[in-house]
């Protein structure tokens, strides 16, 4: 059974992209047995799925499955799935391009807010020439310290912000502030002239960002949501910026999405939506993530981006 060991691709409704990683995982190395679903063949040689949206149950169906990689930073969809057994493993597909979009995606947010860059492309329009002054540097709090908060961290730190990093554990960092705990958080939000949310999505954390939250951040602060939708009490986001606690809201990820076309946030002018692009998996770099945990798998090495399944991340 050992040389027929398979490596199964099911992103449904993502079949070119199922394509490509494949074809990128067969260029990185060529000895690994990719297949890409629904042709899945026989069930009993998949040792190890990537998967993203596929149908619940689904994964029950191969009886030697070790390992699931997730296609993307996310793992909400599968901790605590049912059809997904104990002993399975799951890991991440974190590249390095997704930290670098993150980071830019961040940097470029509060860029735009602090400059008044909507301003200037009105002024433009009407052929107007009207300089306008900026704060000098920001103190930023990165909700998450993890891969996606690293790297933001770095790129705010490179252009003269203070970050204050806010995690679970505090972990301390070299050369930035960490913080960890619910009460401490309320100090450093009222210190915040933006907020950045790059937390995993798990029970702790689901509707974090809510009426209690908004109520200690600063006057006309701004908050990024990059983190996920159900971070968000979506209402009381809407009555939070009505009393300008934040003043303006950056939002890539949504409860439901696509955002629906009737939803109040499109036409809320103290809302910037983007849709759920802030970082995007390159499949060259996936394949190469993906390629180097399936070789630790059969050294039985330890795994890179493993999520530890009781904590939820
Ligand atoms: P990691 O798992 O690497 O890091 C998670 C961080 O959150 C850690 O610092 C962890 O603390 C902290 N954390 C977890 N639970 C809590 C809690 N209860 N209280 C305080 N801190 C907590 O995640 P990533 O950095 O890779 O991803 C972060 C988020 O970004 C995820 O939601 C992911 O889905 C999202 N994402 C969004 C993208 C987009 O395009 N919008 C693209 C990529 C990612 P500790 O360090 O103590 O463990």
């Amino acid at each position: 059974m050992e040389e027929r060991k398979q490596l199964l691709i099911v992103l449904p409704g993502r079949e070119d992209e199922a394509q490509r990683l494949a074809a990128d995982l067969r260029v990185v190395d060529g000895g690994i047995d990719v297949r890409v679903g629904p042709e899945v063949g026989d069930p009993e040689y998949v040792e190890m799925v990537v998967a993203s949206g596929h149908p619940q149950g689904f994964l029950a169906s191969f009886p030697n499955l070790r390992l699931v990689a997730s296609f993307g930073a996310g793992v909400e969809h599968l901790v605590g799935a049912p059809d997904l057994p104990e002993d399975v493993g799951i890991v991440r597909t974190v590249d390095s391009a997704l930290a670098h979009g993150m980071a830019e995606y961040v940097v470029t947010a509060i860029a735009d807010w602090r400059r008044g860059t909507k301003g200037y492309r009105h002024d433009q329009e009407l052929g107007r020439w009207r300089p306008r002054g900026y704060a000098f540097s920001s103190t930023v709090v990165l909700l998450g310290m993890g891969r996606m908060g690293l790297a933001v961290d770095q790129a705010l730190g490179a252009v003269g912000h203070r970050v204050i990093g806010w995690s679970r554990s505090g972990r301390s960092l070299d050369g930035v502030e960490c913080v960890a705990g619910r009460k401490v958080l309320g100090e450093v939000l009222s210190e915040a002239d933006v907020v950045v949310c790059l937390l995993p999505l798990t029970p702790d954390t689901e509707g974090i960002l809510g009426c209690e939250f908004f109520s200690v951040m600063k006057e006309g602060s701004l908050l990024v949501n990059v983190g996920r939708g159900a971070h968000m009490i979506e209402d009381d986001l809407i009555a939070a910026l009505d009393v300008g606690r934040p003043g303006h809201a950056v939002l890539d990820v949504f409860r439901e999405e696509p955002l629906p076309a009737s939803h109040p946030f499109w036409k809320n002018s103290a809302i910037t939506i983007t849709p759920h692009v802030a970082a995007l998996t390159d499949p060259r770099g996936a394949a190469e993530c993906i390629a180097e945990n399936w070789h630790r798998l059969q050294a039985g090495e330890p795994l890179l981006d493993l999520v530890d399944r009781e904590r939820g991340y």
